[in-house]
């Protein structure tokens, strides 16, 4: 079976191919276009997917040495997203399927995060056997959730204000670093003293407010953007520069302890042997060995997908289609679908 799967939803344009299960390609073109205006420009996002598309599509079929007759599936993100920039992708493959005489499966882009641990990979590690805690930390959600191997899944708790990829990105705006900031806290935390300043850890047992943990799995990044901007403000700018490692670290600390400590109560308390981390922020070194560390202590199993199917990639995407019809939970011949904006709660992906 190939699968050509389509990813559009915010600022990357990519396009893969899953044959026979085996990822073939897997083209991704990041739009750099939203870097002056620090942060994505819905209406430039799906300019750039327009004028890439019929390309990076093309290219995905090359490189995987097939043309699109021989296409069984296509899948595309139906949402959440940028809606114009998902609407790009989607009619796309809408007229593609339809022109081939192809099914369409659409599919929800934070299932395609939730589930890349099943994304074929030589260098990684095999997906989860049973249950597993998935932990989905992207530029625009923060999602923990109980995750079953029929598909299903429960949302035990969610960011009640900023993603965890959005504190990063604002904090690191505050410091004058490029949108995405994340990769450059990454970088400068790697040689900085995460011990240096104590930034806040909302929802946590090291919260200093009435809002502690209590087992509350929800997540707030917030506070932590307002301490931040009061602790830049207070400092004199040679400070800040002097210290900027130092300041990225303890920044970095402060968002990625706080997915450690609920991802690890969350699984221990569900009494699941593994956790999956997957979205932007998942390609977070310090996120990967704090995790790694845990997950060690306490003998769970961790699957963490490479940096490229960890960032939007349509490698996920074909993956998911893949799963939801192996498992018989998506319709077949349906070219009437409808892009969607916001990510539906519904519990499980069938
Ligand atoms: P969503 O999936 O919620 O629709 P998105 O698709 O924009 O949002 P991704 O592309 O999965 O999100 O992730 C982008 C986010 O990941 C950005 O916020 C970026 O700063 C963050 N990110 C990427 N690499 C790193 C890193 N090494 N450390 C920390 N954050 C990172
Ligand atoms: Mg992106
Ligand atoms: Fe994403």
């Amino acid at each position: 079976m190939n699968i050509l799967g389509i990813e559009t939803s915010c600022d990357e344009t990519s396009a893969a191919v899953l044959q026979e299960g085996r990822i073939r390609s897997n083209v991704i073109s990041s739009q750099l276009v939203h870097a002056r205006f620090g942060g994505v420009v819905p209406e430039l996002a799906s300019r750039e997917h327009e004028r890439l598309i019929v390309m990076i599509v093309e290219e995905a079929l090359q490189e995987a040495n097939i043309q699109k007759n021989d296409l069984d599936i296509i899948a595309a993100t139906a949402g959440p997203g940028l809606i114009g920039a998902v609407m790009v992708g989607l009619s796309f493959a809408q007229g593609l399927a339809y022109a081939l005489q192809k099914p369409l499966v659409p599919v929800n882009h934070i299932e395609a995060h939730i589930f890349s641990a099943f994304i074929e990979d030589p260098e990684g590690t095999p997906p989860p056997q049973g249950p597993f805690i998935s932990l989905t930390v992207s530029g625009g959600h923060t999602l923990l959730c109980l995750v079953r191997q029929d598909l299903s899944y429960t949302v035990l708790g969610r960011t009640i204000d900023d993603a965890a990829g959005e504190a990063f990105d604002k904090t690191g705006k505050m410091l004058g670093l490029d949108y995405p900031a994340g990769p450059h806290i990454d970088r400068l935390a790697a040689t900085g003293n995460p011990a240096f300043h104590d930034f806040p850890r909302a929802l946590t047992s090291h919260s200093k407010t009435s809002r502690s943990f209590k087992g509350n799995l929800d997540f707030s990044f917030s506070g932590l953007k307002t301490s931040v901007r009061n602790y830049l403000s207070n400092h004199s700018e040679e400070f800040i520069q002097e210290h900027l490692h130092d300041i990225a670290a303890s920044i970095q600390e402060a968002i990625i302890s706080v997915l450690v400590e609920k991802a690890v109560y969350a699984a221990l308390r569900n009494n699941v042997a593994s956790i999956s981390i997957a979205g932007g922020v998942s390609a977070n070194r310090g996120l990967r060995e704090r995790m790694e560390a845990a997950c060690r202590h306490y003998g769970i199993e961790l699957h963490v997908p490479r940096t490229i199917y960890s960032t939007d990639n349509a490698a996920m995407i074909a993956t998911m289609a893949q799963l939801r019809i192996s498992r018989g939970v998506t319709e077949l011949n349906n070219y009437d679908v409808a892009p969607f904006a916001a990510f539906r709660t519904q519990g499980t992906s069938r």
